[in-house]
């Protein structure tokens, strides 16, 4: 039985199989967004790759289930500590475990950042500025985007003023609900996207039949993972991704450089696999819980930690999801929860007594997740929540996304405790200080507002946090960043960062589409830099040529991005 990506599409096969003891030019750690562009660029480019996953390679046929409470496995479940005033909810909340990593489970809402958001110290003397500006990854962005692809309007107004390859999704009754309340009050706003789902076939892929089990890994295919849309290509040019395959340390020679990684199999056998590089792509907790698991002589607080910033500056967006009961049914379960938004309130409004902004986004939980929202927001259980769950058809649920800074005490740290292959886990804090505090109270009046102005007879909200990203940041001063403008550690010049660790700010767009366009940017950089990564100390911060020919086939000029 061939190993099934979808209802057309297979694994390629046979996939290539290095040995440990060879070894390879490229070493990545976690197989999500980021780490699945880098490993489909880099073998396109020819070099060897072995990309070690801690899940399974998912058979999206045999072990995924349209059904809510069957699909939980999709998600990072293992131990994890948290604190701080507003603890983060962990597993379901935040990163995946399997190929695919998050973008398996993601709603797949993929708006770019403002070029604002690169230079958020610069113009409102708060957070931090990127080292990097909008306009050296809007090329990047461009790309990605015909190669998930993403549907969505044909004008997108905010932020740098864009179109979509593809056409917008048809409006659901969620979207309805935003469009009409924001229309009401004079706020802009767009529906049918920008999302990473297909509005027609493409390729090997069917389109969007609108069922609503997007987060929960879509049978379908219509929603864009790197499982389906860049890992496939990075098999067929020779990269080995090594399902479970927990990296438990990264391993330092006495030179300073890397030699591989050292990594537990699914029998908690432990590994070595020797690499000329490496490169970390673990998500906003793993990848700093690995660098501080990786302490050694001459690195005691962590590799890549001589700025001691690794691990903090952590950085969660603000989710209160706010829902609304009405007379119409809603049906919220009947689109991809993610298709109509408006980004209105975005950048900073000195009228306002905060710094910068929030975005009004659809959500759509399913039962299970809508029932926990409800216990959360209204204080609902037993014959109460069955009597509200009974109208969940009648239920519309807007989102607020809403940009928190980032700051030092807000951070991944190691904990005590062990997990199953006997790894200090992670231990993550998390305080609101006073801007985050004004910004999500004034985000939440708005949604409440927009609620209303749909016609809904009862609104109520729950505080929540979404897209956890920050912990390893860039920077140009290895005094106060992890990495540098192309995620290479400033202390070790053959260990790379890549996921969505390295943003030193997060705006308030949803980062997925932002961390797999860092991800073909340092592809290109290293592709560019060639052998000199293995055998060289030297930095050489020149900009690398787009490799617009390293795009998955049947991607490039795909679509039609109406306004370009
Ligand atoms: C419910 C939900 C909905 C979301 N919706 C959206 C959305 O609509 N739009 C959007 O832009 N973003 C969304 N996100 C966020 C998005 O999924 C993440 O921002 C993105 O996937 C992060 O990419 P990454 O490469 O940093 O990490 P991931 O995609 O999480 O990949 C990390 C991978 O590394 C593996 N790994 C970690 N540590 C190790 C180790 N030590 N050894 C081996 N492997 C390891 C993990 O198993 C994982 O597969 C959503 C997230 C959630 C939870
Ligand atoms: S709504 Fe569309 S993208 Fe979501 S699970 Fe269904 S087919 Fe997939």
């Amino acid at each position: 039985m061939p190993h099934r990506l979808g209802p057309m599409q297979t694994l390629p096969s046979p996939m290539r199989s290095f040995a440990d003891s060879e070894v390879v030019d490229y070493c990545i750690v976690g197989v999500g967004s980021a780490g699945g562009v880098l490993a489909q660029r880099l073998a396109r480019a020819g070099f060897r790759i072995v990309a070690l996953e801690a899940g399974p390679f998912w058979d999206t046929e045999k072990d995924w289930v349209s059904d809510e409470k069957g699909s939980h496995e999709l998600y990072w479940n293992d131990l994890r500590i948290t604190g701080g005033t507003h603890p983060l909810a962990l597993g379901e909340n935040n990163s995946g475990k399997g190929v695919g990593g998050g973008s398996v489970h993601w709603a797949a809402f993929a708006p770019r950042f403002h070029p604002s958001d690169f230079r958020v110290y610069t113009e409102d003397g708060v957070g931090a500025d990127w080292p990097i500006s909008y306009w050296d990854l809007k090329p990047y962005y461009e790309l990605l985007e015909r190669e998930i692809p993403i549907a969505g309007p044909a004008w997108f107004p905010w932020g740098d003023p864009h179109g979509h390859p593809y056409g917008p999704h048809p409006l659901g009754g969620v979207g309805g609900i935003l469009v009409r309340g924001c229309t009401k009050l004079g706020i802009r706003s767009v529906a049918g996207g920008p999302v990473a789902i297909l509005s027609a076939s493409h390729g090997d892929r069917p389109h969007c039949i609108y069922r609503g089990f997007c987060l929960q890994g879509c049978k379908v295919g219509a929603k864009a993972s790197t499982l389906i849309t860049h890992i496939p290509d990075a098999i067929t040019h020779g990269a080995e991704i090594r399902a479970h395959s927990m990296a438990a340390r990264v391993s330092l020679r006495s030179d300073g450089r890397t030699d591989g990684v050292v990594y537990i199999d699914r029998e908690g056998r432990e590994h070595f696999q020797r690499a000329r590089a490496v490169i970390v792509a673990g998500y906003a907790i793993e990848t700093p819980r690995l660098l501080l698991n990786s302490a050694c002589p001459g690195h005691p607080h962590g590799l890549a930690n001589s700025s001691g910033t690794l691990g903090k500056y952590l950085m969660a967006q603000a989710g209160n999801v706010i829902a609304g009961r009405f007379d119409e049914l809603i049906r919220l379960y009947k689109a991809p929860p993610a298709h109509a938004l408006s980004e209105e309130f975005y950048e900073t409004d000195k009228s306002r007594d905060f710094a910068r902004g929030f975005a009004i986004q659809t959500v759509g939980p399913l039962p299970v997740a809508f029932a926990k929202q409800m216990v959360a927001a209204m204080g609902a259980w037993g014959w109460g929540l069955r009597r509200v769950m009974m109208d969940y058809n009648h239920w519309a649920t807007i989102g607020v996304l809403g940009e928190i800074l980032p700051w030092a005490d807000n951070r991944v740290e190691l904990a005590e405790e062990k997990d199953q292959y006997g790894l200090p886990v992670a231990k993550v804090t998390f305080n609101l200080h006073d801007n985050d505090k004004k910004l999500i109270e004034f985000g939440k009046k708005k949604v409440m507002e927009v609620m209303w102005a749909a016609g809904a007879q009862q609104v109520v909200q729950e505080s929540r946090f979404a897209h956890l990203v920050g912990a390893a940041r860039m920077g140009s001063d290895p005094a106060t960043s992890v990495v540098d403008k192309f995620g290479r550690t400033h202390d070790v010049s053959n260990l790379f960062v890549c996921d969505g660790s390295i943003m030193p700010t997060q705006g308030s767009a949803n980062p997925g589409l932002t961390t797999q366009a860092l991800a073909a940017r340092t592809s290109d950089y290293l592709i560019e830099q060639g052998d000199a990564i293995f055998f060289s100390n030297r930095r050489d911060l020149t900009e690398p040529r787009i490799r617009y020919d390293l795009s998955p086939p049947y991607t490039r000029l795909k679509g039609n991005p109406r306004i370009a």
